[in-house]
């Protein structure tokens, strides 16, 4: 049994953070996508909030599932039995802390490996950060965060 945990604030789910999902869905026998906490001290929508949002949207993989998570990655995985933690790597912009977090988790523990998965082209500029920019301001997100983010936005921000 393969599993990797897929974890991130999520706050909110992007196309783009599902495209990560479904590439990794067809690489491992298990994924956990494991909602943090607040890395951002303000997070738009809560913990539990999130969690709900992100397993209406991956309801069609039979082989992802959805828990939210507090304290070390690295525990939280080895908990997990997870052999591996996917990240998903878009411009250059992200690859310096993503390589400091994953070396970091290397030295907590060797046996964990980081993988980074590149979505497609069309997302490579998505961040759940710009989605919420975007829709404070009005603008239409639908290409951008699956139909139930968006009426989650739209009912936060009316
Ligand atoms: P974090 O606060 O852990 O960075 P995010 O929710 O912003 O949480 O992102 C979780 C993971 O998903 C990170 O590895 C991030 O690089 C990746 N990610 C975010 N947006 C995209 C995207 N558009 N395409 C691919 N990966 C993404």
């Amino acid at each position: 049994m393969r599993t990797v945990v897929y974890p991130g604030s999520f706050d909110p789910l992007t196309n783009g953070h599902l495209d990560v999902v479904e590439r990794a869905s067809k690489l491992f026998d298990r994924v956990i996508v494991a909602v943090a906490q607040n890395a951002d001290k303000s997070p738009m929508f809560t913990q539990s909030e999130r969690e709900q949002q992100i397993t209406e949207a991956v309801n069609n993989f039979s082989n992802v599932e959805v828990t939210t998570f507090d304290g070390l990655l690295i525990e939280f995985a080895e908990m997990k039995k997870a052999q591996a933690i996917i990240r998903g790597l878009r411009a250059v912009s992200d690859f310096e802390f993503e390589f400091q977090l994953a070396l970091m988790n290397r030295k907590l523990k060797k046996e964990i490996e980081t993988i980074f998965m590149m979505p497609r082209e069309s997302y490579i500029f998505l961040s759940s950060r710009l989605v919420k920019e975007v829709a404070g301001l009005g603008g239409d997100v639908t290409t951008f965060v699956p139909p139930n983010v968006k009426r989650a936005l739209k009912s936060k921000l009316d």
